[in-house]
């Protein structure tokens, strides 16, 4: 579009600063991210988030929700640039990019601000490290209704982009926190509701659970499972069965069937 500043060179500082946003060390420092598509864009706009930058493919085709990112890109001091399909795919690092890119500011919200009587079930998540797990958690935590997803300990980032194409742009409609175990054990100390934490080991199944709302899902490591401090720490551990010959669920698997069974209970 005319008036918009192009970027052909791979080499600009621009592009080199967007694509080191897959780094975590870059995204902690900057404080921001990367979300790739018009869907994720339209997700963000609709939660008040203009992106930071907004970069626009030469050959992206006219679309109401592109002209309106753009507008509202600048409206709130944000940058708009036009780019080529290399860059777009040296970016995205794949052969075929999306045509729309948006580098945002992370959103963290401190656990002391977040109010659970807002939602009937939020999900903690103990050292979470696959990052395809933890963006489908926050997905799916904002299908079923949740408040959103505390990080217990070491977690991956959720504002990594395997992590937010994983989203499928729910990192913009749940609240995400983190929080050390110290902290999240005084905090869980005044949950209004009831804290049910999911085990192997336990003895009752996940349907039983009396849920008074609002429910706060514990959820364990995918390798290491809930650690007993944590799980010594909730009202009640369930479990889930376990029918064939699969000794476990999926993480993110087993949070989405914690969150209708508690969601729908309440
Ligand atoms: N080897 C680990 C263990 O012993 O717990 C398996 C961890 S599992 C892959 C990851 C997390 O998903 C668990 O910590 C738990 O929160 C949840 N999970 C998986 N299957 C479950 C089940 N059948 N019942 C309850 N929670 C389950």
């Amino acid at each position: 579009m005319s008036g918009e500043r192009l970027i052909t060179s791979l080499t600009n500082d621009t592009v080199k600063a967007v694509r080191a946003l897959h780094m975590r060390k870059e995204r902690e420092q900057s404080g921001r991210f990367l979300a790739e598509g018009l869907k994720f864009i339209g997700e963000a706009l609709d939660q008040g988030r203009a992106p930071r930058l907004l970069l626009v493919g030469q050959d992206a085709r006219p679309h109401p929700l592109l002209d309106r990112a753009r507008s509202e890109t600048l409206k709130a001091g944000g940058e708009v640039v036009a780019v080529t399909h290399p860059i777009l795919a040296k970016i995205s690092r794949k052969e075929n990019p999306q045509t729309v890119l948006g580098v945002f500011d992370q959103a963290y919200t401190d656990l002391d601000a977040i109010d659970p009587t807002t939602a009937p079930a939020w999900v903690a998540l103990e050292q979470v490290r696959d990052p395809g797990n933890l963006g489908t958690i926050i997905r799916t935590a904002d299908a079923a209704g949740a408040g959103g997803v505390i990080l217990i300990g070491d977690c991956c980032d959720p504002f990594s982009t395997e992590a937010v194409r994983a989203t499928m742009g729910s990192v913009f409609a749940v609240q995400i926190a983190r929080a050390s175990v110290e902290d999240f054990l005084i905090w869980r100390a005044r949950w209004p509701g009831s804290v049910i934490g999911t085990r192997l080991d336990a003895t009752h199944g996940y349907r039983d659970a009396p849920v008074r709302a609002p429910a706060l899902i514990l959820m364990g490591n995918e390798q290491a499972g809930l650690t007993d401090r944590l799980a010594a720490a909730c009202d009640l551990n369930v479990k889930i069965p376990m029918r064939g010959r699969a000794d476990s669920l999926n993480l993110a698997i087993a949070t989405g069937v914690m969150l209708y069974a508690v969601t729908e209970k309440s």
